[in-house]
C-alpha cells in the first residue's frame, strides 16, 4: 500500500484530502507544521509527500528544499493557495514534482498522485532494465526478452550477456570478456569464450530480425546494431 505524506495545517482541507485517499487505498500520515513533517521523515518511509506552501513554522518550498538534501527520489507534490506564479517556479526549482493550485477538485488531486506514483515506477524499472535495441535485461529478475519474447540463458550465457549490454558499441576483446565473465586469465589455446558467444548469439538471435552480437577479426566482439 502506498503511503502519502501529507503536510497541511488547514484541518478541514487535511481532512478532506485524507478522507478521499483512504478510500482509494493509500494511506495518510498527516503533520501540521514543518516541525512535525521533518520528525516523521526521521521515522517512516513515505512513497509520496504532499506539501502545502502557507505553513505556520516553515514555507513548504522550503520544507521540500530541506526534504530533497537527502531524498532525491520521492514524489512531491505542493499545494499552493494562491494561483501564483511565483510559487510554482519555486516550488519545482526547489525539486517538487508537481503542483496543484487550491481549490482543486479531489479527482485532479488523484490524478496527479497516480501520475507520480507511476512515473517513479517507471523510473525505479528503467534503472535497474538494460537496454539494446529490442532486447532488454532485467538485473533484478533477470528475465531478458527480445521483441517482448523471453530468453532463457544460462547463468554464464547472463553475465556474458550483460556484460555486453553494459558496453554496447564497444569492442570488448576474449581476454577482457574471459576476465569479466570467468574471471580467469585468458588461455589463448581455447576457444571457449567463442563456443559461449555462439551459445548466445543464438539464443538473441536466431528467430529474430537482425544479429546484435558481431565478431571483429582479430580483435573480439561488438554489440551493435545489424547495419
Ligand atoms: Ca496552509
Amino acid at each position: 500500500m502506498n503511503q502519502i505524506c501529507l503536510v497541511e495545517d488547514e484541518q478541514k482541507v487535511a481532512a478532506f484530502i485524507c478522507k478521499g485517499l483512504e478510500e482509494h487505498d493509500y494511506q495518510i500520515t498527516t503533520a501540521k507544521d514543518g516541525t512535525m513533517a521533518k520528525a516523521l521523515l526521521q521515522s517512516s518511509k513515505f512513497n509520496l509527500f504532499i506539501l502545502d506552501v502557507m505553513l505556520p513554522d516553515i514555507n513548504g518550498i522550503e520544507l521540500c528544499r530541506q526534504i530533497r538534501q537527502t531524498d532525491t527520489k520521492t514524489p512531491i507534490l505542493m499545494l499552493t493557495a494562491l494561483d501564483q506564479i511565483q510559487n510554482k517556479v519555486a516550488g519545482l526549482k526547489a525539486g517538487a514534482d508537481d503542483y496543484l493550485v487550491k481549490p482543486f477538485h479531489f479527482s485532479e488531486l488523484l490524478a496527479r498522485i497516480e501520475a507520480l506514483l507511476r512515473r517513479q515506477q517507471t523510473d525505479i524499472k528503467t534503472e535497474h532494465t538494460l537496454t539494446f535495441d529490442d532486447l532488454t535485461l532485467d538485473t533484478w529478475t533477470n528475465v531478458v526478452e527480445r521483441e517482448g519474447k523471453q530468453i532463457t540463458l544460462t547463468a554464464k550465457e547472463y553475465t556474458l550477456l550483460e556484460l555486453f549490454m553494459r558496453n554496447p558499441n564497444k569492442i570488448l576483446s576474449r581476454e577482457y570478456i574471459g576476465e569479466q565473465v570467468w574471471k580467469i586469465d585468458f588461455d589463448t589455446g581455447t576457444n571457449f569464450i567463442d563456443v559461449y558467444v555462439n551459445y548466445l548469439r543464438k539464443k538473441i538471435e536466431k528467430g529474430f530480425k537482425s544479429k546484435l552480437i558481431h565478431t571483429v577479426i582479430g580483435m573480439g566482439y561488438i554489440l551493435r546494431g545489424d547495419k
